[in-house]
């Protein structure tokens, strides 16, 4: 048997790779490529009918009560931005949110899965604001309609759910206050100016103050799942723009959720780590810089083309000793959110992605750095993919690299990206990432 390589340009240009840390076996094909990327011809070209304050879905700021109730807000004031955690519900209208952190109504890892397997229960805090929040008249009705609009969408009917008794409808309601699924909301629903259903907003239409405070109050928030219940151990945060990517709103959101194990991804890695603490840079940043497949970075982080991924697929590592995001200084995280803003600001918004985030479990004691993929869903895995477990990703990581060169170019140009050294102007030192130093 051929020992596998992890990456080989073949001479009719076919480029064979294997993902280091995962193992997955992927080809892109010479000529693919030219086909057009099929989320770049749009959607739909329907024309929207403004509405200022927008109130186009449930995220919508007008809409602040079909969505759980708020474990906090992030609001702007004209310098300075304020964090308010646990508003009261006849406070939500004086005012506005930019970001809104709660609960998601349908959780993957439910609250129950924490109680009947671990015995959780939820944090003193947490309950006094469950009681404070039903003793208003404001709370309570919010919570009885959201229960209701929950319990049809789950398939009761409305007979049924006259019937339930009261106390047994409220306790549906123990999950918006004590769970582990959450969602970060952004404010806007369309890109200033917008004209079509297709100019949503997205995390390349931030600035760059605006995008590193969704960064932090997503980090922020890992903090307070991780305090909230302690048979977390890790908190797997991700982002899924557009249909495609599997997002079921088009208004721009995160979502968080807490698992009580790592995944067999991290476990793998993890492992790695344990033969090979710089294995990061190695297979990471150093491999990326041999093939030259960097094409951005600042002082606190580097982004690459990543190889052996079913989607083209965007790396940004941060190069912070420290392992986990909240474990960052706030100049790291800022520089993190920088080069993450930058990628999806050159890439455009049209885009169907998957923002992941990776970085060291709760309970793992080898440092992994924090790096976020951001997979263009641009391609379905077919046939071919199922019968031979080789997939066939329809970009090389050099044209995706040639990809977001120009385009980062001309950002800086117009001053919408900061301090980002774009291609050759990288400086591609070996070991860039610094995880591995105490
Ligand atoms: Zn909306």
């Amino acid at each position: 048997m051929q020992p596998k390589i992890f990456y080989n340009i073949m001479a009719d240009g076919t480029v064979k790779q294997v993902n280091p840390f995962t193992g997955t076996e992927v080809w892109s094909v010479a000529g693919r490529g030219r086909k057009p990327l099929s989320n770049e011809v749009q959607a739909t070209a329907r024309p929207i009918e403004v509405h200022s304050p927008e109130n186009y879905c449930s995220f919508c700021p007008t809409r602040y009560f079909e969505t759980p109730p708020e474990k906090s807000r992030m609001v702007r004031h004209d310098d300075h931005w304020e964090r308010l955690d646990f508003l009261a519900p006849d406070k939500y209208g004086d005012s506005v949110a930019e970001f809104r952190r709660v609960g998601n109504m349908f959780e993957i890892v439910t609250l129950d899965y924490w109680r009947k397997n671990y015995a959780y229960k939820m944090a003193a805090q947490r309950q006094k604001w469950k009681e404070d929040y039903l003793a208003n008249p404001v709370g309570l009705k919010h919570i009885t309609d959201i229960i209701r609009y929950k319990l049809r969408q789950e398939g009761k009917t409305e007979e049924q759910l006259d019937k339930m008794p009261l106390s047994e409808r409220l306790a549906v309601a123990d999950a918006f206050f004590g769970g582990g699924h959450e969602m970060v909301i952004a404010r806007p629903h369309y890109r200033e100016g917008a004209t079509l259903e297709a100019d949503l907003f997205s995390s390349g239409d931030m600035s760059l103050e605006e995008h590193y405070r969704y960064f932090r109050f997503t980090v922020d928030a890992i903090s307070d799942i991780v305090t909230s219940n302690r048979y977390v151990r890790y908190v797997s945060v991700f982002q899924n723009w557009l249909r495609n990517a599997g997002a079921s709103f088009d208004h721009l959101h995160k979502q968080l959720v807490a698992l009580d194990e790592w995944g067999a991804s991290i476990d793998n890695q993890i492992s790695m780590l344990r033969n090979d603490p710089n294995v990061f840079n190695e297979y990471g940043a150093n491999f990326a810089a041999h093939h030259n497949l960097i094409f951005a970075e600042n002082d606190y982080a580097i982004a690459f083309a990543g190889i052996g991924h079913r989607y083209p697929t965007i790396e940004i590592y941060s190069r912070s000793h420290a392992g986990r995001p909240y474990e960052h200084s706030d100049e790291e995280i800022r520089g993190m959110s920088n080069l993450v803003q930058a990628c999806h600001a050159a890439m455009g918004p049209k885009i169907s992605c998957n923002e992941e985030w990776y970085y060291t479990p709760i309970d793992a004691i080898y440092k992994m750095p924090w790096h976020v993929l951001i997979k263009w869903r641009v391609n379905v895995p077919a046939g071919f993919e199922g019968g031979t477990s080789i997939f066939i990703n329809p970009m090389t990581p050099i044209d995706l690299r040639d990809r977001m060169v120009p385009n980062l170019y001309q950002l800086r140009d117009q001053n919408l990206i900061d301090r980002v050294r774009i291609a050759e102007e990288c400086r591609v030192d070996p070991n860039p990432l610094k995880y591995y130093l105490k």
